[in-house]
Order: C-alpha cells, then structure tokens, then sequence
C-alpha cells in the first residue's frame, strides 16, 4: 500500500489494530524516518491506550498496560541501538514474544536474527519520497 502522508500511515495502523489478537508479534523493517513509530502510534491508539508513544530508542524497550482488553500490554521495542545480540537476553526479548497474552511489536526487527515468532505480521516501509511511503503488511 502507499500512504501519502503521516495521517494515511496512521489511518493504516487504526484499521490494523483489528486484525491483533493475543500473542502476536509484528515485527518493523525500514530505515530511519520510514514510519515505523508513526505507525505504532496509531496502533496504540487503536488499542485505547493513552499514553504518548514515544520511540524506545534509547531504552530499547516499553510496555503499556492495556484496560479492558483480552491484550494485557502493547510491548514496543526498538532493535535500532542493540549492539549484542546477548543484550537480547538482557531485554527479555524471547519471554516477551512468547508471551501469549500481549502484543509485542519490534522496529528495527533486522537487527536481530532468529527472532522466529510463532504468530503475526512483518511490515515493510519504505521510503517513496517527502511525504510517500510503501507499507507492505505480510502474515506471519
Ligand atoms: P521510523 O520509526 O521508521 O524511524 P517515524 O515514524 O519516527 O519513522 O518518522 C516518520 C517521519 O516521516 C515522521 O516525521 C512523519 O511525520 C514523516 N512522514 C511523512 N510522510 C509520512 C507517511 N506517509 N507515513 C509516515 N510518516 C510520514
Ligand atoms: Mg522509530
């Protein structure tokens, strides 16, 4: 699909949000500026949570409790900075993609092999031009 600015990308990620279900993983790929936190934005929105969103990128990892929900937490994770793959271990990245009652979505997923969740979605984004991206949403 293409988005022609930020509000269409965002729309995408609403309308997205209805295909998770519990224990889904969905796992980013595209560079900086791509739209991949935009995006998760938008699906944090679409599972009524009301905190800001703000990129991981420094702590690598954020989880929000979900109220309400069969999903107990949005679990947001950026591999942009992630230098070991042992600091994965550090993360509790393999508890959080198995865990069977949350959502865990991850920037950056290329950064780290043998991820291998069992069920949801790979996005790619990619830059078109200023304001154009493609987003191509494959089922895991
Ligand atoms: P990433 O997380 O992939 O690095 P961000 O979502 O943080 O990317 O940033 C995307 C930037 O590009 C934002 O500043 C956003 O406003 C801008 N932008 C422009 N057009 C689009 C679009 N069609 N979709 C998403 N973001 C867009
Ligand atoms: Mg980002």
């Amino acid at each position: 699909m293409i988005t022609n600015n930020s509000s269409e990308t965002k729309k995408l990620g609403h309308k997205f949000t209805k295909k998770l279900k519990p224990g889904n993983v969905v796992l980013l790929y595209g560079d900086l500026g791509a739209g991949k936190t935009t995006f998760v934005q938008a699906i944090a929105k679409g599972l009524g949570i009301k905190d800001r969103i703000l990129s991981p990128t420094f702590v690598l990892q954020r989880s929000y409790k979900i109220e309400d929900s069969s999903i107990r937490y949005l679990n947001h994770i950026d591999l942009y900075r992630i230098e070991d793959p042992k600091d994965a271990k550090e993360l509790g990245l393999s508890e959080l993609i198995s865990d069977k009652e949350s959502i865990t979505i991850i920037e950056w997923a290329d950064r780290l092999k043998n991820l291998n969740p069992k069920m949801g979605f790979e996005i790619y984004f990619k830059y078109k031009g200023e304001n154009e991206r493609e987003i191509e949403i494959k089922k895991i």
